[in-house]
């Protein structure tokens, strides 16, 4: 049974300091600020209305979870993944990938390295018919841990990737979903306007799941999560 919660008032940025000129800014830890968008570089949705998508999560949800992901040999995908991107695709749905990658701003990682490794991604991908219509990474690493604190409008729990992807590519978010593996991601859909879905073949909460004041639901895998959408897209 999906696991309902609360639905969140706002979102929090953490961690903002005021300089001496009275200024606000929010500290950032890689030498390159914000997110950036990978692929999906094609203006023809300028023509097109607002679309629904499903912004994804990668470790855990679309692939299995090995660490620090740094090597484009660590990556594998999850059982039914590629065949849940094909059937939202089909039904209408754009699939942006969106993904905190801190170990660029931990120095663990070059972009060049991460480029590398969604290329492989999309060529797995596509040999199950499926593709990410974009790929958002935020390399930013965050002076918390707690995943539930918006230390950067980017990396999730922060919505800043999801509220780019909606500008780039005329997405309407109320219309979108969010699934990942963690709350960060959850919380990043809500603050967006999405709804969420949290899937269970990643990161392994004790039991239970901390409550967070938001509404989500919890599924298996990003196989039912899709047929989830899908079902809710038509009712
Ligand atoms: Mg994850």
């Amino acid at each position: 049974m999906p696991q309902e919660g609360r639905r969140l008032s706002g979102w929090t940025v953490a961690a903002v300091s005021t300089s001496s000129s009275g200024r606000r800014h929010i500290p950032l830890c890689g030498k390159r600020e914000g997110c950036t968008r990978d692929i999906g570089h094609s203006d023809d949705h300028m023509n097109r209305n607002f679309e629904s998508a499903v912004f994804l999560d990668r470790d855990g949800t679309i692939t299995r979870l090995a660490g620090y992901m740094t090597r484009s040999g660590l990556l594998e995908i999850i059982p039914g993944a590629a065949e849940s991107l094909v059937r939202l695709a089909h039904a209408g749905f754009r699939c942006i990938l969106v993904t905190n990658q801190s170990a660029i701003g931990r120095g663990l990682m070059t972009v060049h390295m991460l480029r590398e490794i969604h290329a492989k991604l999309q060529r797995l991908l596509e040999a199950g018919g499926a593709r990410l219509d974009a790929i958002y990474d935020c390399p930013v690493a965050p002076g918390t841990d707690a995943e539930t604190i918006v230390d950067h409008p980017d990396r999730k729990p922060g919505p800043g990737m999801l509220l780019k992807a909606a500008t780039d590519l005329r997405i309407d978010l109320s219309r979108s979903w969010m699934v990942g593996d963690r709350l960060s991601g959850v919380l990043a859909g809500v603050n967006a306007g999405c709804r969420s879905i949290r899937v269970q073949t990643g990161y392994q909460y004790q039991d239970p799941v901390p409550n967070i004041s938001c509404d989500y639901v919890t599924l298996d895998s990003v196989r039912e999560a899709a047929e989830y959408i899908l079902t809710e897209s038509e009712s």
